[in-house]
């Protein structure tokens, strides 16, 4: 259910424009379970809308927790399943949501592509993620949101647009990452928001990228590398890479001066640095060079953090989600 069909209800229906203020602030806030609970609405009116409308589409299967960060398996009214992240260790609680039940990309060190693609997640499922944890945490709220969770958001776009007109979120505080569709790089670009933008590069080489991600060979490197551009040229703002570092595969000198020279490119362009997550079924290994590329990296003064996994215990790490549970 989305808000807006409540708003087309509440208009046909002749009810007086503050009771819908009212209730998307309830139906916001996180504090109700169902519309029921609403004891600030008339009570014949809470039974309509709990008649009416179905209050979520997810529903908790499990639930993990480990210091800072929680982890659920949500079932969908399908019965497929995704899963969805809470990180709360930093000024604001941030939730790692799914776009898509599987992936079909196949990214080799990714868990998620193992289990191969079933659908996309649809506008309501893409925002009850939001709502799962809002209830759950309540009276604490989700104050930043990235689309990392299973799937390829890009390859989910009009829905995951649509989604992002509803969130009631600054788009600042919005992350959208993709594998690469430049098509949809170029269309985003275009609309000249404010979310942020990263981009799983993880290599910096045609070949290897192709290795390790087979999208490459569709939309091949260069390209994208152009398309990047384009977006940071076009909507002025930053430009994240994410570049998971892997043993023997992209971590030796070539790598990182093939790295710095594409950071040195666009000032608008920063790479995050994330240790890998090894995941079952693939023999990719984190890399020992860590400390060499931090220490370089800012010798060069490249624009660039490092993103150390937590939910490790838990498998809610990157790429980690859903495939090291029962669900595939
Ligand atoms: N399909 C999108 C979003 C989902 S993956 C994308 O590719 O960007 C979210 C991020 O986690 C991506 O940067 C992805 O490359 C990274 N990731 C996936 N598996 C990982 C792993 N095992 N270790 C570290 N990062 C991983």
């Amino acid at each position: 259910m989305l808000l807006t069909d409540i708003k087309n209800f509440l208009l046909e229906n002749n009810y007086p424009s503050f009771r819908y203020k009212q209730i998307e602030k309830n139906y916001n806030s996180g504090r109700y379970n169902n519309f029921l609970e609403m004891s600030d609405l008339p009570k014949d009116l809470r039974e309509i809308l709990n008649e009416k409308f179905p209050y979520i589409s997810v529903v908790e299967d499990k639930f993990q927790s480990e210091l800072g960060t929680k982890k659920a398996l949500l079932k969908l009214s399908d019965g497929l399943e995704i899963e969805t992240v809470l990180m709360d260790y930093d000024q604001w609680i941030t939730a790692c949501l799914s776009t898509q039940v599987g992936c079909s990309l196949n990214c080799q060190f990714c868990a998620t592509g193992k289990m191969g693609f079933k659908r996309n997640l649809t506008t309501e499922e893409l925002l009850d993620q939001i709502r799962y944890w809002n209830i759950k945490i309540y009276p604490k709220y989700i104050g930043r949101i990235v689309f990392m969770g299973m799937g390829e958001p890009f390859l989910n776009y009009d829905n995951l647009l649509e989604s992002l007109n509803h969130i009631d979120i600054g788009a600042r505080k919005i992350s959208i990452s993709t594998a690469g569709i430049i098509p949809k790089i170029i269309e985003f670009a275009n609309l000249k928001t404010q979310y942020n933008l990263a981009i799983s590069l993880h290599s910096v080489f045609q070949k290897t990228r192709e290795e390790l991600m087979p999208i490459t060979k569709t939309y091949n490197l260069d390209e994208l590398i152009k398309a990047c551009h384009y977006y940071a040229n076009t909507t002025n703002r930053q430009l994240f890479f994410e570049y998971a570092l892997i043993k023997n595969v992209n971590d030796s000198q070539k790598d990182l001066d093939a790295v710095i020279n594409l950071l040195k490119s666009n000032k608008l362009f920063y790479l995050n640095i994330i240790t890998l997550n090894p995941v079952k079924g693939s023999n990719l290994q984190p890399s020992d060079k860590l400390k060499l590329f931090e220490t370089e990296l800012t010798k060069k003064h490249i624009n660039f953090s490092i993103r150390r996994s937590f939910g490790q215990k838990i498998d809610a790490a990157c790429g980690q989600l859903a495939y090291n549970t029962d669900i595939c």
